[in-house]
């Protein structure tokens, strides 16, 4: 049981790392004429973005899967990917973009943190000189916004 919960809390760490290169280089690179629709003014209630959630959960469920298939960790890495997706929806679309009917607000120091962050990300149109790629860690935001000022001169 301890093992379990170790592989899970140990994915569910690792896939802030992962999903943060994905979006530094994939989705901000050969990816983004799927991400571009995010960056975009928002239209329906979908978005081309969503096909990446879709993978992401396909992931999930295909390790979850094989680890009922006989191998078994694999099972507690499928849920931590589960459990980073659920987490990101609820913070990213929920919280920050107000995609929902209803309006959760960052009400603590840490979602107020990663939702002044993550409007950093948006403030610079376009797929290059973005800041601040990270889902869940958001570094301080002095340091995003001295980024953000050298990036603006090279625009
Ligand atoms: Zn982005
Ligand atoms: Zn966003």
């Amino acid at each position: 049981m301890i093992f379990n919960l170790a592989v899970f809390l140990c994915t569910l760490t690792a896939m802030e790392g992962v999903g943060y290169l994905a979006h530094r280089y994939i989705m901000h690179g050969w990816g983004w004429f799927l991400h571009r629709s995010h960056h975009e003014p928002h239209l329906g209630a979908l978005e081309t973005n969503d096909v990446y959630l879709a993978a992401l959960a396909l992931i999930a469920f295909a390790l979850v899967a094989l680890g009922r298939a006989g191998h078994a960790p694999l099972q507690w890495v499928g849920a931590g990917v589960a459990a980073f997706g659920v987490i990101y929806v609820i913070v990213h679309d929920g919280i920050v973009h107000r995609h929902w009917p209803f309006k959760p607000r960052p009400r603590n120091r840490y979602l107020k943190r990663l939702y002044q962050a993550h409007l950093l990300h948006h403030a610079l149109k376009g797929r290059d000189n973005s800041v601040s790629f990270g889902f869940l860690y958001a570094p301080p935001l002095h340091r995003l916004k001295r980024q953000l000022r050298e990036r603006r001169k090279h625009q």
